[in-house]
């Protein structure tokens, strides 16, 4: 047997907690997964504590990630000793997910890791990391942003999704904006490449439908009055890539910044993504992510702190991306 996180009902509500598993209670998908690495997504902290409605069904592995090495299939796809990833898919939601030793996934679901990557640094990236890469993309396909030209704003800076995309964007010379609540992470933020900071009070109160305009793009993983004020104070013909709800699920905007300055707002969701897209993702942050800025902003997490863990990113205290070692 081996040591899993499930999320089960307690007293009628989804709550995760630690189960021995054995390979009989793994869904009968057709290929087996050793799992090196899964991570700590906003996502998890809230299938964990049950403070989100995630888990769509009980008993169900938790873990919107995993990180691994094939080691039976019953697909021709994919063979024994291949080095794979997995992001979403429904995990942690209606299918079981990372924080176990070993998982069964459908064959469509895997993603080969680029040879560029190590487990561990798979799961730094994780789905916070490939979702950043989703929304920088979003706005370069949309022709919003352009390097040296514009500054882009991103909210949450110091959380996953945000670190990594201050990273990814300045790294591509993007002049970037951090917007965060926590200004001992300035320093931090800085080493990511972020040339400027706002304090995330200035975009928590509701503003005027059209303010000054400042932002040729910007990725927002906060959500409510912040991403309406980002909206707000984006340059014409500028982009804003929504991925959030870190600071809540309402979005209480007026249509002018729309219909006044043809602003759009690009929907990024990365647990539905395409195959193609995914693969593009990744590749991009092979390319493109510095891997010391990965390295500054990750930490290694055994897997029994987890009950601490979900708490802390629900309540904005970690800082950049948690890998979780399924094997402690
Ligand atoms: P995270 O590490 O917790 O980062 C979120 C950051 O948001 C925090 O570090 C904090 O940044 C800020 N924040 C937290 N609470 C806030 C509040 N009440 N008001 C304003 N700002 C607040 O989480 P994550 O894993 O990066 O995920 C970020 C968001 O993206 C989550 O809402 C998550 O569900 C979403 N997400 C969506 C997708 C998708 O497919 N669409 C994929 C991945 C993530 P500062 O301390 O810097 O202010």
């Amino acid at each position: 047997t081996f040591t899993a996180v499930v999320i089960d009902q307690v007293d009628g509500k989804p709550k995760g907690m630690f189960r021995q598993l054995a390979l009989t209670d793994l869904p009968d998908h057709d290929v087996l997964v050793e799992v090196a690495y899964s991570t700590l997504n906003y996502k998890d902290g809230l299938a964990f504590t049950g403070a989100g409605r995630i888990a769509r069904r009980t008993p169900l592995v938790a873990g919107a990630d995993l990180a691994g090495t094939v080691v039976q299939s019953r697909s021709p796809d994919w063979k024994p000793g291949d080095r794979v990833v997995v992001n979403g898919f429904g995990m942690t939601e209606t299918e079981g997910g990372g924080y176990t030793r070993f998982q069964k996934v459908k064959p469509e679901w895997l993603m080969r890791l680029p040879d560029g990557f190590s487990l561990e640094q798979a799961m730094a990236i994780g789905t916070a990391g490939y979702t950043a890469a989703l929304c920088v993309l979003a706005l370069e396909d949309w022709g919003a942003i352009q390097p040296n030209a514009g500054e882009v704003v991103v909210t949450g800076a110091a959380g996953g999704v945000g670190s990594i995309a201050v990273s990814l964007l300045s790294s591509l010379g993007y002049r970037v904006t951090a917007s965060t609540g926590r200004p001992e992470t300035h320093a931090y933020l800085s080493s990511l490449g972020a040339s400027g900071f706002i304090d995330r009070a200035s975009l928590a109160d509701k503003g005027g439908a059209l303010q000054k305009e400042r932002w040729a793009g910007a990725v927002d993983t906060v959500g409510s009055t912040t991403l309406a004020n980002v909206i707000a104070q984006t340059v014409y013909g500028g982009a804003v890539a929504t991925c959030g709800l870190a600071g809540g699920a309402d979005l209480p905007a007026t249509v002018m910044p729309f219909i006044l300055r043809g602003v759009t707002l690009l929907g990024i969701d990365s647990v539905m993504t395409p195959m193609a897209k995914r693969v593009r993702a990744w590749d991009y942050l092979d390319k493109h992510l510095n891997r010391d800025h990965l390295a500054a902003m990750t930490s290694v997490e055994p897997m029994s702190n987890l009950p601490a863990l979900a708490d802390a990113i629900l309540a904005g205290k970690t800082r950049g991306r948690v890998v979780i070692d399924v094997t402690k």
